[in-house]
């Protein structure tokens, strides 16, 4: 064989033998390649992998700001909640307000630009524990829900969440829960088995108490965070 090849080469002109070099390589390369199919991008395919980056869709509650910065920072590579179109989604500020007596940034805003070709809409992002139309957090709802169901009147239950709004506030929290008690139930039906459920209208009591048994001592902010829905509403 060795003979075979020393013969053949010897034979050869200088051209001949680059080129049989060349092969020689071309085919050392196609066995590498057989050799690693799990090539990371492989040709033709670069495009696709990479174009899945760009689907990530929006959620409306983040658990930190550390995260809704992230977002904001790579806020082009999101699709946008109302059109669907990506690389249209630019930084919008953010908007402030007084939670538990305290100026915050209630939530941060994004704007989907039509001269982008996007549809001129502002999705928000916001901490989950950030209550739509409230001036007290998540926290203080969960204290005052968890008194109602220890049974405290209204003052010792307003009293006893230490929100720094008048009992007023505290009448008409309980109204609006009352009212939106549909809404509760059926975002917990995702979480609680449908025989612990109880559908009388006038256990509002024993829904509180599911929403404990799901979410573990009247946690709004995890709530919201799992459903990516505003507590109380639909
Ligand atoms: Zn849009």
């Amino acid at each position: 064989m060795c003979f075979l090849y020393c013969l053949i080469v010897e034979e050869m002109s200088l051209f001949v033998k680059v080129l049989f070099c060349v092969g020689l390589f071309s085919l050392w390369l196609i066995f590498l390649n057989l050799l690693c199919p799990e090539n990371p991008f492989p040709r033709g395919e670069a495009p696709r992998e990479i174009s899945v980056w760009y689907h990530i869709g929006m959620k409306k509650f983040y658990k930190s700001t550390d995260q809704i910065e992230n977002v904001r920072e790579n806020c082009r590579s999101i699709r946008c909640p109302k059109c669907g179109k990506v690389e249209v989604l630019r930084r919008h500020g953010y908007r402030t307000g007084y939670i538990n007596n305290k100026r915050v940034i209630r939530c941060w805003r994004l704007y989907c630009d039509p001269r982008g070709g996007g549809c001129g809409h502002t999705p928000s992002l916001r901490l989950c524990g950030v209550l739509r139309g409230r001036s007290f957090s998540g926290k203080v709802l969960g204290l005052f829900i968890e008194a109602l169901v220890m049974g405290y009147s209204m003052q010792s239950a307003w009293d006893y969440c230490k929100c720094a709004s008048s009992l007023r506030t505290g009448y008409r929290t309980y109204h609006w829960l009352r009212h939106n008690e549909s809404n509760i139930r059926n975002a917990l039906y995702e979480f609680i088995d449908v025989r612990d459920m109880n559908t009388d209208a006038s256990s509002f009591i024993a829904l509180l108490e599911l929403f404990k048994k799901a979410f573990k001592d009247y946690n709004i902010s995890a709530f919201q965070l799992k459903t990516q829905k505003n507590f109380g509403f639909p």
